[in-house]
C-alpha cells in the first residue's frame, strides 16, 4: 500500500489515500473531492473543477494523469 494527500493530487488539504495503485488513489481523491464539495466544503471547488475538467478533455488530462502516477510509483511502500 501507499499514501498519497490530497495535496499531492492537486488539491488543498492533507486528507490521506491509500491505495495498491496510482489509479486506486486518484478514484479516492476524485470522490473525496465529490463528497467534501457536496458537503459544503468550498476550499475544494477548484480542484474538483479541474478533475471535471481532466475528464472531458482526456488529452489534457493525462499529463496530469501520468505525472500522478509517477509521483506514486516514486513513493515509499508504507
Ligand atoms: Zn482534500
Amino acid at each position: 500500500m501507499k499514501t498519497m494527500t490530497c495535496k499531492q493530487l492537486g488539491g488543498p488539504c492533507e486528507q490521506a489515500h491509500q491505495g495498491e495503485s496510482a489509479d486506486e488513489v486518484i478514484k479516492a481523491q476524485d470522490r473525496h473531492l465529490k463528497e467534501i464539495v457536496a458537503s459544503g466544503d468550498t476550499v475544494h471547488e477548484q480542484a474538483l473543477k479541474e478533475m471535471k475538467g481532466r475528464w472531458k478533455n482526456p488529452v489534457k488530462g493525462m499529463g496530469w494523469y501520468k505525472k500522478a502516477k509517477s509521483d506514486f510509483a516514486a513513493l515509499p511502500e508504507d
